[in-house]
């Protein structure tokens, strides 16, 4: 199967300039969706996961499932503001935009192995904050995994020594 075909380019969006891979599409089609997230599922399997981390709100459609497939745990990462608990935050630029993400203090334990999930990885700003604000909390992050890579961002630059997992790659 090929995932590309149920993704939606939307271009201008959300600014000019901005070419947009929009996954609703896929999400919808529920055979689709599973396959995916089976996909995910195998291409992680040799890793030693404790729970996956995703960023709101994308990270959450592909890491919750993921996380529940594995059997393993899953903590948000979110934007400032929005967990009620103690938290630590991180600021970071985004492809197109600034923001700051944040997790509960006792979102993971001291040497837990993590995995990161989200839609998709650009530039690699949100996935080098999560890994960030990760290991502050003493995980030990084992790898990241995406439905879509925008290849020409060179995010896996940003992600050095990070096994990187991607179901769908863009030039
Ligand atoms: P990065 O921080 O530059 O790697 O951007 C990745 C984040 O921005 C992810 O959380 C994505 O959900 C979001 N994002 C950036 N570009 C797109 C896109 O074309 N489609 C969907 N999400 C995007």
């Amino acid at each position: 199967m090929d995932f590309k075909d149920y993704i939606r380019v939307v271009p201008d969006f959300p600014q000019p300039g901005i070419s947009f891979k929009d996954i609703t599409t896929l999400l919808k089609n529920g055979e689709v969706y599973r396959k995916a997230i089976e996909e995910l599922k195998t291409m992680v399997s040799d890793l030693k996961i404790d729970v996956i981390a995703g960023p709101e709100a994308r990270g959450f459609v592909v890491g919750a499932p993921l996380a529940y497939a594995l059997g393993v745990g899953f903590t948000p990462i979110r934007k400032s503001g929005k967990l009620p608990y103690e938290t630590i935050e991180v600021g970071y630029d985004l492809e197109y935009g600034k923001d700051r993400l944040a997790m509960h203090t006792d979102a993971i334990e001291k040497g837990q192995n993590v995995l990161i999930a989200d839609d998709l990885l650009a530039t690699g700003g949100t996935i080098s904050t999560s890994v960030n604000l990760i290991r502050q909390l003493g995980g030990n992050v084992v790898g990241a995994a995406f439905m879509i890579e925008l290849a020409d961002l060179n995010g896996r630059s940003k992600l050095d020594g990070i096994d990187v997992f991607t179901l769908m790659k863009y030039e």
